[in-house]
């Protein structure tokens, strides 16, 4: 198997997204049951790969699918965040100056700014002033 870069999956991602795009929920979600995904939705062998080996590519397009036309994915920094910061995940993870935090409790300021997805492990600015910069590992 080629090696993939944790990193390049979020790319991935936005292409699968891009051509689930041109199909409705209800296409999408026939296509799922049917265990033949990639034909039924006509997706190239590149994006085909990459379902068959991306762990939690199920739940991605889940989620993708039901805050699509409610958000634009593309403004987040991968499906996982613009998720939780929807209405669907009751707004559990909110963004603020380019930085995303977990609410600990009742008061919006009761929360903890957090440096990585919690699902992906991409990393997320935590800098207002380097709004839309990623934090260099180092
Ligand atoms: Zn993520």
């Amino acid at each position: 198997m080629p090696g993939l870069k944790a990193a390049s999956f979020p790319i991935q991602l936005r292409d699968l997204f891009k051509l689930l795009d041109r199909h409705s929920d209800e296409e999408i979600k026939d296509a799922i049951v049917s265990e033949n995904f990639s034909s039924r939705l006509n997706l190239p062998t590149k994006i085909g790969r990459l379902i068959a080996i991306y762990p939690n590519i199920w739940t991605d397009i889940g989620w993708y699918i039901s805050i699509r036309k409610s958000l634009h994915v593309d403004n987040f920094p991968c499906v996982h965040i613009a998720y939780a910061t929807s209405a669907k995940a009751n707004r559990s993870i909110v963004e603020e100056h380019g930085v995303f935090s977990i609410l600990t409790g009742n008061k919006r300021s009761e929360k903890l700014v957090i440096a990585f997805c919690p699902w992906c492990a991409i990393g997320l600015n935590t800098d207002a002033s380097q709004r839309l910069k990623h934090p260099k590992s180092e």
